[in-house]
């Protein structure tokens, strides 16, 4: 159970974990806010965004679309690893989820199965969009997955969380694949020897 990081402490810790942020507009209040709570935070999920083309990229995920709108995520890891902030506060990544994985995830135990969707993930998860088309073929370069290892041991670092505390939306959500490429286990492996 922890209170979310300031937009300021936000961006100090990824710097602080060797990023290259870029800050986006008013990224530091455009939030979902006015329709949910945001917090407390339990950890941190990572999605693929299914797009090409990083300016296009960081536009959908701050704007959203008709459907969603935006913030679609709090950082767009782009491929060359940099990482562009477009929100801060309650966003439109996660979704409905699994109590039982939340569970898991506070508890920082090996994750259950998600076959439910009865938990708002939105309020409690710090979301990570990484540029890529999730179709298996288009690579992952090894900047990005850094940059995905960085942030996520970033904001586990802040809050006194290990690697368990870093999903998947696959492993949070019925019916989602993303992220597609590598495996969260590779990622929670990396995370665990940044954070010793
Ligand atoms: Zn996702």
């Amino acid at each position: 159970m922890a209170p979310p990081m300031s937009a300021s402490t936000f961006l100090k810790a990824l710097k602080d974990e060797g990023l290259t942020v870029v800050e986006v507009g008013d990224w530091r209040t455009h939030n979902r806010n006015h329709v949910g709570a945001w917090g407390p935070v339990h950890g941190v999920m990572i999605h693929h965004t299914v797009t090409r083309g990083t300016a296009a990229t960081v536009r959908l995920c701050r704007d959203g679309h008709a459907d969603l709108p935006g913030p679609l995520c709090h950082g767009v890891i782009a491929k060359d690893g940099t990482v562009h902030l477009v929100g801060h506060g309650r966003a439109n990544h996660a979704g409905s989820g699994d109590s039982d994985v939340l569970r898991a995830v506070i508890a920082e135990k090996a994750l259950p199965p998600d076959n439910a969707a009865d938990t708002d993930g939105n309020r409690h998860f710090y979301g990570f969009e990484c540029e890529n088309l999730g179709d298996g073929k288009d690579p992952w370069p090894e900047a990005q997955r850094e940059a995905v290892e960085r942030a996520a041991a970033a904001i586990c670092r802040f809050h006194g969380w290990g690697a368990p505390s870093v999903i998947g939306h696959l492993e949070w959500q019925p019916g989602k694949i993303d992220p597609r490429g590598f495996t969260m286990d590779e990622i929670r492996s990396r995370v665990r020897d940044r954070l010793k």
